[in-house]
């Protein structure tokens, strides 16, 4: 479905980051592994900093904004057991890495962001990689994109003082959700999953996300 057209000088660096922060770190999900072995992170930050895309941390990017570290990339996707044919809805884009991943292991990926620059980046990115299976839109994710839902999956890179009723209503029956809840510093991953009308919420791992800035989420 994708793939860089030339030789990637970074394949070492991105094969030793799935074996040594991913899986002996205890993701297993094969699926999940083999997807984050495939996109080249690299591409998705400034060329200044193409060096450090693959070391154990998140790393900025345009407009203040970061791209998450892979372990944590990684531990989300594998909690979200993704299916091939699902049709999932990402908040937060930024650099469109995660994007990237989502195209890889799902039939449509579905993709918000609130930053103009970011919008504009990470599509020509996801686009020049080759991937045809995600829309993007510029606007406020906290509200979700109500134009495409139920969606089967829903993922929030960003953090929000709790789960938006918006995306609670645009989940479908069955759907799962994760998110970063709590304060502006620091939160814990939520995972909602819906079930026959019903909620259930686990809590997973403490965690550090930038806010998520919107109607449903912090104040500007
Ligand atoms: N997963 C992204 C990646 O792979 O680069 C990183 C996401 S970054 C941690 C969080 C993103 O959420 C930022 O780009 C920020 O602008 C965006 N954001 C914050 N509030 C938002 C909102 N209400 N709607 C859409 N995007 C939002």
């Amino acid at each position: 479905m994708s793939g860089e057209q030339f030789s990637d000088p970074f394949e070492v660096q991105r094969l030793a980051m799935v074996e040594l922060q991913l899986r002996q770190r205890g993701i297993r999900d094969e699926r999940v592994l083999n997807a984050m072995a495939r996109v080249p992170r690299h591409l998705f930050v400034s060329s200044e900093k193409q060096s450090r895309a693959y070391e154990d941390q998140p790393l900025e990017i345009e407009s203040g904004q970061t791209v998450s570290q892979p372990y944590i990339v990684a531990a989300m996707l594998q909690a979200l057991e993704l299916k091939e044919s699902d049709r999932v809805l990402e908040i937060g884009t930024g650099s469109g890495y995660l994007t990237a991943i989502l195209a890889e292991l799902a039939a449509q990926v579905f993709t918000v962001e609130r930053q103009v620059l970011l919008h504009q980046r990470a599509k020509e990115r996801v686009e020049q990689l080759g991937y045809r299976n995600v829309v993007f839109t510029l606007g406020d994710g906290s509200q979700g994109f109500p134009e495409h839902a139920p969606y089967d999956a829903m993922i929030v890179s960003a953090a929000a003082p709790r789960i938006p009723q918006a995306l609670r209503d645009q989940l479908a029956d069955p759907g799962r959700l994760i998110i970063p809840v709590g304060s502006e510093d620091t939160q814990q991953l939520l995972l909602a999953r819906k079930n026959q009308g019903m909620e259930r919420v686990e809590v997973l791992d403490g965690c550090r996300f930038v806010p998520l800035i919107g109607s449903q989420g912090f104040p500007v």
